[in-house]
């Protein structure tokens, strides 16, 4: 395999960066539900 990774850590949720919230354009933050603002890739 060929595949060119750029992520070092895989276990780091995606959709808020491994944060665990969103940063809110209106300010503010939200739990990330994806992670449950773990900010860790769910397994399963
Ligand atoms: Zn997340």
């Amino acid at each position: 395999m060929t595949t060119a990774t750029t992520l070092e850590r895989e276990d780091t949720c995606l959709y808020c960066g491994g944060d665990g919230y969103y940063q809110l354009l209106l300010g503010g933050s939200e739990t990330c539900e994806s992670c449950g603002g773990t900010g860790k890739q769910n397994a399963g």
